[in-house]
C-alpha cells in the first residue's frame, strides 16, 4: 500500500486524504496542531516542518511527500526530497512562497502583472510610491494567506500607516508594493500536470472575496471565451516553464477584457473545491493521481456549479441538503473568526435552476450577500 505524506493537516490535507480513500492510498499528515482538522480522517504526526528529526520520522513512513500549506519552510521541503520524491518540486514552492519572485516570473514569461516595486525600507517605500503610483498595495512578500499582511494605501500620506503596520517585516519576509487593480472580476485557473508533463485545467472560476477572504466560486465563470482561453494559456506556460507536478491554481484579475496576473498557489485551492461534486474527476484526485504517476482524470463539468465559503462559524446544513445538488462540507474545525471552518457547493444542470437554489440557500441561512454575486452573475446569463 502507498503512504502519501501530506506537509500540513488543515481542509486541503482533509480532503485530498478523503479523495485518496477509493485510490486505495494511505496518508501520513505532518502539523504542529495536535487538533490539526485532517487528524479526524487520517493518521497525524505532530511536529514542526521545521524540526529535522520530525521531517526524519514523517520520511520514513511515507513514499511520497506533497504540501497542503505553501509556507512550508522551503529548506524543509529541500531535506525532504533528500529522502523521498517530493511534489510539487520544493524550487516551485519556493517561487510560489516569495510575491517578488511570482510576479517577476510572470513578467518573464509573458503572463502580464499589475504594477510592482520590491520595498525594503521607509525610503524604499517613497521610490516605490513614485514607481507604482497610488491607489496601491503593500504587502509581505511572503507567509501571507487570505488577505493578511496587506495594507491598501489610497493616498501618499498612507504610507506611514502602512509602514507602522508592515515596516518591520521588511527584513524579514519582505515587502512589495503592487498597484492596486479596479478590477471587473476575479478569476483563477484550477489545473493540474503530471509527471509526464500532461496538462489540464479545470473551467476557468470566478471568485468573490470579502475582507481578502474567498467568499463564493462560480464556474465555469461567466467571461469571455478568449479572456478564459488566455488564463489557461497563462497557467499552461507556467506550470511547463516550473516542471510543475499536482495541482495549482493562477489568479488573476480582469479588467476591460485584459488579465492581470495576481499570484499562484502550489497546491490544491479553495477556489477548486466545486471540482469535488462538480467536475468528472477532483482537484483532490487529480492532484494525487499527479503525484503517484497515474493517468490524469477528466476535468470536465457538466451544467454550473457554485461553492459558498464558511468563514468564522458553520450555519445550519439542512438548507443546502435539501437542495437536489446541494453538498455540505464541514472541516470538524473549532470556530473562530475569520477562520475557514467548511463550505457547501450547490451543482445544477441549468444556470437558472442554480440561481434560485442559492436564492433559497441564501435567504435560509442568512447569507443573501453572499450568495447575490453568483446570483446577479448566472441571471444575466
Ligand atoms: P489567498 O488566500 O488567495 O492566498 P493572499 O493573502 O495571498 O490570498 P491576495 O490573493 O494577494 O492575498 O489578495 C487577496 C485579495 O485581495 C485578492 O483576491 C483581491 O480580492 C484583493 N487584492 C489583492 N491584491 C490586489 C490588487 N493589486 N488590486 C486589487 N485587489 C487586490
Ligand atoms: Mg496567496
Ligand atoms: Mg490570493
Amino acid at each position: 500500500m502507498t503512504t502519501v505524506g501530506i506537509l500540513g493537516g488543515g481542509q486541503l490535507a482533509r480532503m485530498l486524504a478523503l479523495a485518496g480513500a477509493p485510490l486505495g492510498l494511505r496518508f501520513l499528515v505532518l502539523d504542529p496542531a495536535a487538533d490539526a482538522c485532517a487528524g479526524q480522517v487520517a493518521p497525524l504526526q505532530v511536529g514542526g516542518f521545521a524540526d529535522p528529526a520530525a521531517l526524519e520520522a514523517f520520511a520514513a513512513e511515507v513514499d511520497v511527500a506533497t504540501f497542503d500549506f505553501e509556507n512550508v519552510p522551503a529548506e524543509a521541503a529541500q531535506r525532504l526530497a533528500e529522502r523521498v520524491p517530493v511534489y510539487p518540486d520544493p524550487r516551485a514552492l519556493a517561487v510560489a512562497q516569495d510575491r517578488l519572485a511570482e510576479k517577476r516570473l510572470f513578467r518573464e514569461l509573458g503572463i502580464p502583472v499589475p504594477a510592482f516595486a520590491a520595498v525594503d525600507s521607509r525610503e524604499g517605500l517613497e521610490r516605490a510610491l513614485d514607481e507604482v503610483g497610488v491607489p496601491c498595495i503593500l504587502k509581505t512578500r511572503r507567509l501571507g494567506y487570505d488577505g493578511k499582511g496587506q495594507f491598501r494605501i489610497r493616498q501618499r500620506g498612507d504610507a506611514d500607516a502602512a509602514w507602522a503596520a508592515l515596516g518591520a517585516q521588511a527584513g524579514t519576509v519582505g515587502l512589495i508594493l503592487e498597484a492596486f487593480v479596479p478590477f471587473d472580476g476575479e478569476i483563477s485557473v484550477v489545473a493540474v500536470r503530471g509527471r509526464d508533463g500532461g496538462f489540464r485545467a479545470w473551467p476557468v472560476t470566478c471568485n468573490w472575496h470579502v475582507d481578502g477572504v474567498l467568499s463564493a466560486s462560480l464556474a465555469p465563470a461567466p467571461v469571455d471565451a478568449a479572456l478564459a482561453e488566455a488564463a489557461v494559456a497563462h497557467a499552461r506556460r507556467l506550470a511547463g516553464h516550473l516542471d510543475y507536478v499536482g495541482v495549482f491554481a493562477l489568479e488573476l484579475f480582469h479588467r476591460d477584457g485584459r488579465l492581470l496576473a495576481n499570484e499562484m498557489a502550489p497546491r490544491v485551492h479553495n477556489s477548486g473545491h466545486w471540482t469535488i461534486e462538480g467536475a468528472e474527476t477532483s482537484q483532490f484526485e487529480n492532484h494525487l493521481r499527479a503525484v503517484l504517476g497515474l493517468p490524469l482524470g477528466s476535468t470536465a463539468m457538466r451544467g454550473h456549479a457554485c461553492m459558498l465559503n464558511w468563514v468564522g462559524q458553520m450555519p445550519g446544513a439542512v438548507p443546502v441538503l435539501a437542495e437536489a445538488g446541494g453538498h455540505w462540507h464541514d472541516y470538524g474545525k473549532q470556530a473562530r473568526a475569520g477562520r475557514k471552518v467548511g463550505h457547501a457547493t450547490l451543482r445544477a444542470d441549468d444556470a437558472q435552476a442554480l440561481a434560485a437554489a442559492l436564492e433559497r440557500v441564501g435567504q435560509a441561512l442568512d447569507r443573501t450577500e453572499q450568495v447575490a454575486p453568483a446570483v446577479a452573475a448566472l441571471r444575466a446569463l
